[in-house]
């Protein structure tokens, strides 16, 4: 039998700001308005540089939610030549593009204009769906009414942008709650065929926040979700788990499909303890059986479909071409 292939993505992590309107209780990215909340455009050079050093395809744009709610942030903005945070984001997706690095933005919850004008400089989006549960860790936070990010992952059906979600797996949820999320996301997918994951992520507790002290869900659960999630997505839909969080190798076992962005020189911001894996030491682990295949942040599909702005186009064909010639 040939081995299984498993997919990954060499990506580059920019946290633009720590500013969020949300207060989820797990939550240990989010900062108040102050020094080093927002990513400088010569900071974010610095690190796209390295990516390109280092042979990554994606640029990851991951921040706190309409930061612009919060006071004083306007300001931070002002210091950087901007008036919108969603206008600075665009700029910054230019700059990667410029390095040749494909932008794959997670902004939160946006209306289908804004969307639209941010899938102009996308290869790909994200926004996790967490649960579609009202669980009391969210109580604080207006952005994870599961409405709202249902109606945000619809949009971009719409908008045919090739899309990431998922679930947060231990915030309070059931067992009913992981199954109707799951369906949630595969009738999404069923009508608009935008899904290219579902992460599978679990909650890791972080010093300092309100669920310090939370269990974390229990290995044979997770497991359990994994094969839940192979039996309701369609199958072309990955489902996704996190080297650095989880156990990959039993997580695959169980019919997990793609270990997500792994980089090889940014540390995963929103769960700063927990490093990633070196590529190489995770391919020793999943073992003879199973073959580690590097993909874009957009998948194979949607390249074919042509899912990706113009202004991409050159980049998308180039580095296909280059993975291409990379696994021959
Ligand atoms: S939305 Fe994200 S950044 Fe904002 S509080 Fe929640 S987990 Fe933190």
């Amino acid at each position: 039998m040939p081995p299984r292939r498993i997919t990954f993505s060499r990506n580059v992590f920019l946290p633009l700001t720590t500013v969020c309107r949300n207060r989820c209780a797990y939550c240990g990215f989010r900062r108040p308005v102050g020094p080093g909340c927002l990513m400088h455009p010569g900071e974010v050079a610095a690190v796209l540089d390295e990516g390109v050093r280092t042979g990554c395809t994606e640029a990851l744009f991951t921040f706190g939610e309409r930061p612009e709610e919060v006071p004083g942030f306007a300001a931070e903005l002002e210091a950087v030549g901007e008036k919108s945070f969603l206008d600075y984001c665009r700029r910054l997706c230019l700059d990667a593009i410029a390095c040749g690095l494909l932008p794959h933005t997670n902004a939160g919850v946006l209306d289908e204009p804004e969307l639209a004008s941010l899938a102009e400089v996308n290869a790909s989006m994200g926004l996790m769906l967490e649960t579609t549960a009202r669980v009391k860790a969210h109580e604080g936070s207006p952005g994870k009414d599961p409405e709202a990010r249902i109606a945000t992952i619809e949009a971009a059906g719409r908008l045919r942008i090739p899309f990431t979600t998922g679930l947060l797996l231990g915030i309070g949820e059931t067992a009913a709650d992981r199954l109707e999320s799951l369906e949630t996301i595969a009738g999404l997918h069923r009508r608009y065929g935008h899904i290219q994951e579902v992460i599978l992520q679990n909650f890791a507790p972080q010093e300092g926040t309100g669920m310090a002290g939370a269990p974390t869900i229990p290995a044979a659960e997770y497991c359990a979700t994994v094969r839940l999630a192979r039996e309701v997505l369609p199958r072309e839909v990955a489902v996704q788990v996190p080297p650095n969080l989880a156990d990959a190798t039993t997580l695959v076992a169980c019919g997990a499909d793609d270990l997500g962005g792994v980089s090889p020189c940014s540390i995963d911001h929103i769960n700063p303890d927990h490093p990633w894996p070196a590529v190489d030491a995770l391919r020793q682990s999943l073992g003879p059986d199973v073959e580690l295949v590097e993909r874009l942040c957009i998948h194979p599909r949607y390249v074919e479909r042509g899912w990706y702005p113009t202004t991409l186009a050159p980049l998308v064909r180039r580095l296909s071409e280059r993975l291409r010639e990379q696994q021959l």
